[in-house]
């Protein structure tokens, strides 16, 4: 499913993040920086031991926060490292930390003239988000983010499974719906 948002797009596809082409790859890594299980296993064993070499030098990242390295064996030249909530109840500024992980990552693209940038579902693994709340604010993010920057060209979210694919889907297409509903009811000039 794809879905323009002025001159860029967003797109959703099932997948492996290690596998995309796009300039960036999102990482959905740890404070520490320095490798874990899920995504960020799959990425460093793809990506070689060099990636963790330049991770060593970066002194970790807050939650919320994102860093970038270069993509060594990956297909993609950059890796964005951002760090995203461990879920307790909603209650402990999960979802805001969890728009600033994406947001911060869009900026980092943009920043550094990325056109691509492909988003696993960040936080909704280990780290226990629960799927269809956490796509809500994936995909509110980008797509706000979207509306006043020109940059990425294209944001996709590769999701791991039929499931998560479908929670995705349905979510973007709520945003969809929203959206044209608005510039529908725009006045005409
Ligand atoms: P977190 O610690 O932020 O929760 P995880 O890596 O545990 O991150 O999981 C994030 C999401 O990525 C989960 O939905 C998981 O199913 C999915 N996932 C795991 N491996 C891959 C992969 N190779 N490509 C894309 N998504 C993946």
């Amino acid at each position: 499913m794809q879905i323009q948002i002025n001159e860029s797009q967003i797109e959703l596809v099932r997948g492996d993040i290690t596998q995309q082409e796009t300039d960036a790859i999102v990482n959905a890594a740890n404070e520490s920086l320095l490798g874990g299980g899920g995504v960020d296993g799959a990425i460093h064993r793809a990506a070689g031991p060099e990636l963790l070499a330049e991770c060593r030098t970066l002194g970790g990242c807050a939650t919320g926060d994102a860093k970038i390295t270069r993509g060594y064996r990956l297909k993609a030249r950059h890796v964005i490292h951002t760090v995203g909530p461990i879920y307790r109840d909603g209650k402990h500024n999960e979802p805001q930390l969890l728009a600033s992980a994406y947001r911060r990552s869009l900026e980092l693209a943009r920043e550094n003239n990325l056109a691509s940038i492909a988003f696993p579902a960040i936080s909704t693994g280990i780290y226990g988000y629960p799927r269809t709340e956490a796509a809500h604010i994936a995909l509110r993010t980008i797509v706000e983010f979207l509306k006043t920057h020109a940059a990425p060209k294209l944001v996709r979210m590769v999701l791991f499974d039929a499931e998560t694919l479908n929670v995705h889907e349905r979510v973007l297409q709520e945003f969809a719906g929203r959206a044209e509903q608005e510039s529908n009811s725009a006045p005409e000039t």
